[in-house]
C-alpha cells in the first residue's frame, strides 16, 4: 500500500521535536513531520490544533522554542538548511512559498501582468510593467495560466475575477516562482462547490512537480485531494495515513469530527 516509503533522500522537509509555546501554552508540542519530494500532503485538525502556527514556523514567521525544521535543498547533509534560523524572506528565497487565505493580487492589473510581476519579486512594480517579457517568461506564464485554468481571462483585471479565480491566480503567482515547497492554508474557504472541486484538481495537478502542504477543514475537499493525511491535535501529530485510515480512526473522529459537529451546534 504505502509505496512511497520515505528514504532519506526523498525528503524535502523534516521537522523534528518542534515545540512552540505562547504564554506557556504549547501551540506546537513535540511535532515530528516529514514531507517527501513532490508529495501532496493534507494537514487537518480542529480549530486551534496548531496548523497555521506550524506554517508560521516553517516559513520563519515564528521561531520555535525547541526542535529543528530542515529543508533538504539538495542531495546530502551539506545541502540541509535549518529553517528555524532563517528570516521569512530568506525562507521564501529558498523556494518555500506560502499562500495565505486573503489573496494579495494587484486588482487593477490584468491576470497576465499579475503573473508577470510575480516572476521576479525583486523587480519593482513600475519596472516590471514596462519590462518586455522574454520568451522564457511568456512560456512560464502560459504554463501557469494553463495550470490555473485562467487562459481565457488573462487580459481581464484581476479585480474582476470571482473569489475562486482570485485564489487560483494567487496560487499561480506563487507557481510562477517555481517553489520547491508550496504551503496552502484553507484554499477552498468561501468557494462554491464547483470552485472547490476545481481547486482540488489544481492541487492534484501539482503533485510530483512541487511538494505541497494543504491545511484544510472541509472533509469533502480533503477526501478529494487526499494522499497522505496528517491529523494535528494539540500541536502534535495524532494520526497519519490515507484518508480512509484517518477518517475511520476513533480518536480522529473524537477530536476532529466530534468537535466540528459540536462547533456547528454552538
Ligand atoms: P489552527 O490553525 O490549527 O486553527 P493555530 O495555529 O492558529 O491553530 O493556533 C494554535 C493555538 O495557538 C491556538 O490556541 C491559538 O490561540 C494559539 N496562538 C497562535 N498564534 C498565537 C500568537 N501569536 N499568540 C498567542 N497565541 C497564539
Ligand atoms: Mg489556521
Amino acid at each position: 500500500m504505502e509505496s512511497k516509503t520515505h528514504k532519506p533522500h526523498d525528503l524535502v522537509l523534516s521537522a523534528q521535536g518542534v515545540t512552540k509555546a505562547f504564554d506557556g501554552f504549547k501551540a506546537i508540542n513535540d511535532l515530528n513531520f516529514y514531507l517527501g519530494e513532490g508529495e501532496l500532503r493534507t494537514v487537518i485538525g480542529p480549530n486551534g490544533a496548531g496548523k497555521s502556527t506550524f506554517m508560521d514556523l516553517i516559513t520563519g514567521r515564528t521561531r520555535p522554542d525547541e526542535g529543528t525544521i530542515i529543508f533538504h535543498k539538495g542531495e546530502g547533509d551539506k545541502e540541509n538548511v535549518d529553517l528555524t534560523r532563517m528570516k521569512e524572506y530568506q525562507v521564501n528565497r529558498l523556494g518555500i512559498a506560502r499562500k495565505f487565505q486573503a489573496p494579495s493580487i494587484y486588482a487593477n492589473h490584468s491576470v497576465f501582468d499579475n503573473l508577470l510581476l510575480s516572476l521576479d519579486r525583486s523587480r519593482s512594480l513600475v519596472k516590471a510593467l514596462f519590462y518586455k517579457p522574454a520568451p522564457a517568461d511568456l512560456e512560464k506564464i502560459g504554463e501557469v495560466l494553463e495550470t490555473i485554468r485562467l487562459q481565457d481571462r488573462q487580459h481581464e483585471t484581476a479585480g474582476s475575477l470571482s473569489h475562486g479565480q482570485k485564489q487560483w491566480l494567487e496560487i499561480g503567482m506563487l507557481l510562477a516562482q517555481n517553489p520547491r515547497i508550496l504551503l496552502v492554508d484553507e484554499p477552498a474557504a468561501g468557494m462554491s462547490d464547483e470552485e472547490t472541486v476545481r481547486t482540488g484538481e489544481l492541487l492534484l495537478s501539482l503533485e510530483g512537480k512541487h511538494s505541497v502542504v494543504v491545511v484544510e477543514h472541509d472533509m469533502e475537499f480533503v477526501r478529494q485531494i487526499a494522499r497522505r493525511v496528517t491529523v494535528l491535535h494539540q500541536g502534535h501529530v495524532l494520526k497519519e495515513g490515507n484518508f480512509d485510515f484517518v477518517a475511520s480512526d476513533p480518536e480522529v473522529i473524537e477530536v476532529y469530527l466530534g468537535r466540528q459537529k459540536h462547533e456547528k451546534v454552538a
